[in-house]
C-alpha cells in the first residue's frame, strides 16, 4: 500500500498542475474566442474622447442566432454622469457592459461615444477610454504589485500603494510576509472574492480611464466594506461618464439616470425619485429591498437582482 501510496500521491501533483494549466489555457481560448468575430476596420482610427458621452442607438444583440437578449435598447449616458442598470438576473446588464467593450460586435444598431462608432476605433484605444470593475476579477499568476499596476503600465510603487490604499487592500498586502511581490493569481495566493474586487478597484484608479463600468463591483464585499468603498468609487466616478450596473439598489440613488432592464429591454428609466413614483417596477424593487436584511448573502431578493 506505501509502495503505491507515493507514486499516486506523485501523479496527484502532477494532475494537479495539469488542472491548473488546462484552466489557464480555457481562459486564454475563450479570450480568443471572444474577439474572434471582432477586428479592427483596414483604416480603424484611434477613439478620440472629450467628455465621452455614450450612445446605445437602438442596439438589438443575441449571443447565439435562436436567442435574442437585447430588444432595441436606446438610451444615452451624457458625458461626465452616471447612468445606472438594474435588473433581474438574466436581463442582460452585463451584456452591455461587454458590447461598450466591444467583446462583441451589436446585430443591429451602434453604440458611440462621443459620436464615433465603436466598430470604426481600433480595440486599444477603445480598451484605453473604459476602465471596467467586472462582477468576476481574474487575477494574472504574477505579484500583486502586478496585477494593480497593470492598470496603467509605467506607474510608480508610490502611485500603485496610494490606489491600494484608496481601495482599502493596502493593510492587507502589507500584512503578507513578501507584501506587494506576494504572488497571486492561480499558483499564488488565493484571493477571496472581495480582495479581488478590491485589486479591480485600485487597478481601476491608477487607469483613471474616461468611462467607467462598474459591473457589481462591491456585490462580493460585505455592507461595511461597501460602504467605505462607495464613497471612493463616488469619487472617481465624480465627472467621468460611468456605467453602474447595479446589485444593492441603494448604490444608484445619486445615478443621474436609472435604467430598469427586463428580458432585454428597457421598460423603465428615470431618477430615483420618478420611478418612485411612477410605482412600477423599480419602486417594487425598492420596496422589496427595505424589507428584506441587508447583506447580500442572507437576502433572497437582493441575490435575485445580481
Ligand atoms: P445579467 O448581467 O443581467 O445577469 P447577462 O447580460 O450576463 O445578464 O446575460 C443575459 C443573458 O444572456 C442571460 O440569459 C445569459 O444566460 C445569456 N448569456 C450571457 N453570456 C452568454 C454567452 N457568452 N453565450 C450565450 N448566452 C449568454
Ligand atoms: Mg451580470
Amino acid at each position: 500500500m506505501i509502495q503505491l501510496y507515493i507514486p499516486l500521491n506523485f501523479l496527484g501533483v502532477i494532475y494537479r498542475e495539469i488542472k491548473q494549466s488546462l484552466a489557464d489555457m480555457e481562459r486564454l481560448f475563450s479570450l480568443l474566442d471572444e474577439n474572434r468575430e471582432v477586428a479592427d476596420k483596414p483604416l480603424a482610427q484611434s477613439l478620440m474622447t472629450q467628455g465621452a458621452e455614450v450612445r446605445f442607438s437602438h442596439v438589438n444583440f443575441s449571443y447565439e442566432s435562436n436567442r435574442k437578449i437585447l430588444f432595441d435598447v436606446d438610451f444615452t449616458i451624457a458625458a461626465g454622469t452616471t447612468t445606472a442598470v438594474v435588473g433581474h438576473s438574466g436581463s442582460g446588464k452585463s451584456t452591455l457592459s461587454r458590447l461598450l467593450f466591444r467583446f462583441y460586435d451589436v446585430d443591429g444598431g451602434a453604440i458611440l461615444i462621443d459620436g464615433q462608432n465603436v466598430c470604426d476605433v481600433t480595440q486599444a484605444s477603445l480598451r484605453q477610454a473604459i476602465g471596467i470593475v467586472p462582477q468576476d476579477t481574474v487575477l494574472f499568476n504574477d505579484t500583486i504589485a502586478y496585477n494593480i499596476g497593470y492598470g496603467r503600465p509605467g506607474a510608480s510603487h508610490d502611485e500603485i500603494v496610494a490606489v491600494a490604499k484608496a481601495a482599502y487592500i493596502h493593510d492587507f498586502i502589507a500584512s503578507l510576509p513578501d507584501g506587494y511581490a506576494t504572488m497571486v493569481g492561480e499558483r499564488g495566493l488565493k484571493l477571496s472574492g472581495g480582495e479581488k474586487q478590491r485589486v479591480a478597484i485600485a487597478r481601476t484608479l491608477l487607469k483613471r480611464p474616461a468611462i467607467l463600468i462598474f459591473d457589481e463591483a462591491t456585490s462580493a464585499l460585505d455592507t461595511r466594506a461597501e460602504q467605505a468603498i462607495q464613497a471612493q468609487l463616488k469619487e472617481i466616478a465624480r465627472s467621468r461618464t460611468t456605467l453602474l450596473i447595479a446589485h444593492r439598489l441603494s448604490t444608484v440613488i445619486d445615478a443621474e439616470q436609472i435604467l430598469v432592464l427586463d428580458h432585454g429591454r428597457i421598460v423603465e428609466r428615470g431618477t430615483h425619485m420618478q420611478l418612485l413614483a411612477a410605482e412600477g417596477l423599480y419602486a417594487q424593487m425598492w420596496m422589496r429591498q427595505q424589507v428584506g436584511p441587508t447583506e447580500p448573502d442572507a437576502s433572497p431578493v437582493t441575490e435575485s437582482m445580481t
